[in-house]
């Protein structure tokens, strides 16, 4: 089972991993991220990948 990892020293809110993949990722009205599912369903691994490869902080992983 894949994993999503965030180190959130780094994540700066900045959205993007939510228009990749909204169905893990959303900014909550505070603009802190929140992951409501830590392990993706197949159907949402290509977008988490997608945002671990486009965060532009480089704050998420996808332990595989
Ligand atoms: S794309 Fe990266 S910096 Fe932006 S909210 Fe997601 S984890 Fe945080």
């Amino acid at each position: 089972m894949s994993r999503v990892q965030v180190d959130r020293e780094r994540c700066v809110g900045s959205g993007v991993c939510e228009s990749l993949a909204p169905d893990v990722f959303e900014i909550d009205d505070e603009g802190v991220l929140q992951v409501h599912r830590e392990e993706p369903a197949a159907d949402d691994l290509d977008g988490v990948r997608d945002a671990v490869q486009s965060c532009p902080a480089r704050a998420l992983a996808l332990a595989e």
